[in-house]
């Protein structure tokens, strides 16, 4: 699987499209890596028919949940130079990721599957 350098639960800034901001530091949701997408909080917000399902307690109604963009459109925030490439190298037996500037490894924060 090819490594998209960013993860579940980093912090990243939408760099392009209608969500653009670079200011704001957001939190990924999920990855897709075949497909080359990222789930990221309160970005790409869409509405979404939801049928009702009693069973479930689901009201029905319209919902807004995220959708997903592609990857290209978001930089990961590096804790020292703030948005940045990311790149690999190697400690030891493991890769790590570390930023393209300042050359610190950027931890990661969600569980490894
Ligand atoms: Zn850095």
């Amino acid at each position: 699987m090819m490594s998209l350098g960013i993860q579940r639960n980093d912090q990243v800034v939408v760099i392009a499209g209608k969500d653009r901001d670079l200011k704001k530091q957001r939190r990924v949701l999920s990855v897709d890596a075949e497909k080359g997408r990222v789930l990221v909080e309160h970005v790409h917000v869409i509405k979404k028919n939801v049928r009702p399902n009693p069973q479930r307690n689901i009201k029905g109604g319209i919902a807004e949940q995220e959708a997903p963009v592609h990857i290209s459109n978001v930089q990961l925030v590096c804790p020292n130079c703030g948005p940045t490439r990311v790149g690999h190298k190697l400690e030891g037996d493991k890769k790590v990721r570390v930023c393209k500037k300042c050359g610190n490894e950027i931890a990661t924060k969600g569980k490894k599957k």
